[in-house]
């Protein structure tokens, strides 16, 4: 059961800190664990290499706000024989013991998040209410959530009781050589260019807070860095994969183009 969702190949990760061996001490203890950082420096890519170090399946849900808690725990679907149950993603995760991934958490609304509570203190219980069903996790079963601080509002966080209950790793974009070396790996690039790129993401970032909400992450990088190993110049791949998506304001793209020039 859930063979599919084992991970076969070792995702390729460079550790920023001790997050592995912190990692590995909750998951001997089943504790649930939040990842908290910006959006694409490394979160995912991380619970995927524990998943695969682990020997765990891992199951992803990336939270939306439309998001319900049966589109989590599952539903019956109609069919020929009648009404059939199909176990969502956590109810699957929950049963046949995987870890589950909630991406960006905080994207759900409140009373979805708290379908979670009953799984991540010593019950280790998941209600089915619908089925009324009461599913008890399997031995090997973990709750993992992503959280960016960046982005939330006072009626966008995580209640003060779901928060209490996980322990966190904070994550941020790589220091600046480690950072070169995963674009290097990941956009297959000589160390020159993907230290440009670097260079590019400080001076972004930089401008987070004056007019722009988060600067270019590592996953940006990693973009501008496979178009250039495509043969696009350098300042043209800043520009379609950094500067654009970053921002639509006019003098903000300017501030942008320059950084880059000033790179050349
Ligand atoms: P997040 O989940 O934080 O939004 P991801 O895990 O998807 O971000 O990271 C985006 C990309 O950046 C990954 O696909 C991977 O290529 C690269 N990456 C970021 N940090 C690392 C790291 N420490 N080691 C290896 N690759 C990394």
């Amino acid at each position: 059961m859930l063979d599919d969702y084992l991970i076969a190949d070792e995702p390729y990760y460079r550790p920023l800190g001790n997050e592995i061996a912190l990692f590995e001490a909750a998951y001997a203890h089943r504790l649930p664990v939040m990842l908290k950082g910006p959006t694409g420096c490394g979160k995912t890519r991380f619970v995927e290499h524990m998943a695969w170090r682990l020997k765990r399946p891992i199951v992803t849900v990336s939270c939306h706000e439309d998001m319900t808690a049966s589109d989590l725990v599952g539903r019956f679907l109609l069919d020929a024989n009648g009404t059939l149950w199909h176990d969502g993603p956590l109810t699957l995760a929950v049963r046949h013991g995987a870890i589950c991934y909630l991406d960006e958490i905080v994207e759900a609304r409140q009373d979805t998040t708290v379908i979670i509570h009953s799984l991540t203190d010593d019950r280790r219980i998941l209600p089915l209410e619908k089925k009324n069903e009461l599913v008890r996790a399997h031995a090997d079963f973990q709750l993992v959530i992503s959280y960016n601080p960046g982005y939330q509002s006072v009626l966008k966080d995580l209640k003060e009781s779901t928060k209490q209950r996980f322990v966190a790793l904070d994550f941020d974009y790589p220091a600046a050589e480690l950072e070169a070396k995963i674009v290097m790996h990941e956009a297959s690039l000589p160390p020159a260019p993907a230290k440009l790129l670097v260079t590019v993401a400080a001076k972004s970032r930089n401008l987070k807070g004056h007019g722009l909400e988060e600067g270019a992450s590592t996953r940006m990088l990693i973009n501008a860095g496979l178009l250039m190993s495509k043969g696009v110049s350098f300042a043209e791949a800043c520009q379609v994969a950094i500067v654009i998506p970053l921002t639509d304001d006019a003098d903000l793209r300017d501030a942008l183009r320059s950084a880059v020039a000033a790179c050349q």
